[in-house]
Parts: C-alpha cells; sequence; structure tokens
C-alpha cells in the first residue's frame, strides 16, 4: 500500500472517530440530563428509567471502543514514517492490503491478533 493513501485513510479515520465520540459525548450529556430529572420526579417510570440507562451505558462502551481506536490510529501514524506500517508488530510479516482497508490501524496479522485476543480473553475484557 503507498504510503500516502495510507495517511490519508488513516487520517480519514481519526477524523470520522472524533465525530462519533464527539456524537455519543452529546448523547451521554442528554442521557445523564433525563436521568437526573427522573431520579428527581416522584412519578418516575421504571421502563423509561431502563431504556435510558441502556442507552447511556451503549454510549460510554462506544466511547470507549472510538477511544481505543484513536489511540492506535495515533501509534500507525508515526510506524508509517518509520516504514513499519503495515508491518505485523509480532512477526514482522505484512499485515495485507485487504485487512489495512478494513482495519486501518491494525498492528497485527490476523494470525497474531487472534493468538492476542486469546490471551487476553481474561484480562479487563
Ligand atoms: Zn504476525
Amino acid at each position: 500500500m503507498d504510503t500516502e493513501q495510507a495517511r490519508q485513510r488513516l487520517l480519514a479515520e481519526r477524523a470520522r472517530l472524533e465525530a462519533v465520540r464527539q456524537a455519543a459525548e452529546r448523547l451521554s450529556a442528554g442521557a445523564r440530563e433525563a436521568a437526573e430529572r427522573e431520579l428527581s420526579s416522584a412519578d418516575q417510570h421504571p421502563a423509561e428509567l431502563a431504556t435510558e440507562t441502556i442507552e447511556r451505558e451503549l454510549d460510554q462502551s462506544v466511547v470507549l471502543r472510538v477511544e481505543k481506536e484513536l489511540v492506535e490510529i495515533d501509534a500507525a501514524l508515526p510506524r508509517l514514517d518509520e516504514g513499519k506500517y503495515g508491518l505485523c508488530e509480532a512477526c514482522g510479516k505484512p499485515i495485507g492490503d485487504e485487512r489495512l482497508e478494513a482495519l486501518p490501524a491494525a498492528r497485527y496479522c490476523v494470525e497474531d491478533q487472534t493468538k492476542l485476543a486469546r490471551t487476553h480473553r481474561n484480562g479487563s475484557r
């Protein structure tokens, strides 16, 4: 893959993630306000409260995921300049254009990603 093309793709992905994060943060701020209103009102409806709790958790998981992806993109950009972009950090083999198109910030080839996912399964997630 062309370096400039990869950089453009990473920057475009970064801009998209920033927009998603901002939208999710706005949503979650709105849900928080609604929840506070409901807590202070005597006749709160349990079903509505449950829905908003779920929405709030969804927003948080979106933000967490987006922030993780942003970290990956910020880590991928300097690798472009170092000439390491697109090479697996574990085995050093090319990750492959197809995988990079789907996941521009991928650090590992499919094989090593699978191994890592297995290793980290008992961790935080
Ligand atoms: Zn690998």
